[in-house]
């Protein structure tokens, strides 16, 4: 397992600033690349209804981010939120909700300096590692685009079906709901398997509807939020 990361100095600024932007609130995101490099930033909305202790990415953006990361061939390589009042250390809940040990896990502070570190978490068990600041090109993979379009693609998929009912695939739409199990682990951000599964129905070309479209879309929204 790698014991540093590699991330440019410009990202590293960024991920202060957006820290700075929502204090007193936690700030969080994914920083993505390859071969333990990141070259990608995407900031994410933290939708914990305890934002100043607590972070829950913004299921959409997080769908984005995942769609934006594979279409560029990019790797999750850390998780970064901040500590506004706390130190640059996981907290007990960071620990246990940790489900990704080979990511690191990045913890920006503001006071009383700005400190950024970064841990691997596995088992419970936290390691400091490394950041390797080089200066390297990157960019940013805005949230807020990401929810725009992920709204206008669930528009799309519950605009009423049209009339002819082709083979009854009880499909997809029933799988995704059976076959994720109904005490999900909490994982942040999602699994990658679910996004892949929620990406599937989101890119379905109008399916058959077997039932209630919209009463669907809801049951699959419940059970997103539930995992976050
Ligand atoms: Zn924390």
């Amino acid at each position: 397992m790698e014991r540093t990361i590699t991330v440019p100095r410009g990202i590293l600024k960024a991920i202060e600033d957006h820290a700075r932007a929502v204090n007193p609130e936690e700030c969080c995101g994914l920083l993505s690349g390859n071969d333990g490099a990141v070259d990608l930033f995407h900031p994410l909305r933290n939708n914990s209804s305890d934002p100043k202790s607590r972070y829950f990415a913004s299921p959409e953006d997080l769908f984005e981010a995942m769609r934006e990361m594979r279409s560029q061939g990019r790797n999750m390589l850390a998780i970064y939120h901040s500590h506004p009042n706390g130190s640059a250390y996981p907290s007990q809940i960071d620990i246990e909700l940790a489900f990704y040990p080979h990511v690191a896990y990045l913890i920006q502070t503001l006071a009383p300096e700005p400190e950024i570190r970064a841990f691997r978490i596995e088992a419970r068990t936290v390691s400091e590692i490394g950041i390797e600041i080089v200066e390297r090109e990157w960019r940013e993979v805005p949230a807020l685009s990401a929810a725009a379009s992920a709204v206008a693609r669930t528009e799309e998929f519950v605009k009423p079906a049209p009339a002819v009912i082709e083979e009854p695939r009880v499909s997809i739409q029933e799988e995704i709901v059976t076959e994720v199990p109904a005490e999900a682990e909490v994982a942040e951000p999602l699994p990658v398997e679910v996004v892949e599964e929620i990406e599937e129905i989101l890119a379905a070309p109008a399916q058959p509807v077997v039932e209630e479209p919209a009463g669907f879309i809801e049951r699959i929204i419940r059970r997103v939020r539930s995992w976050l």
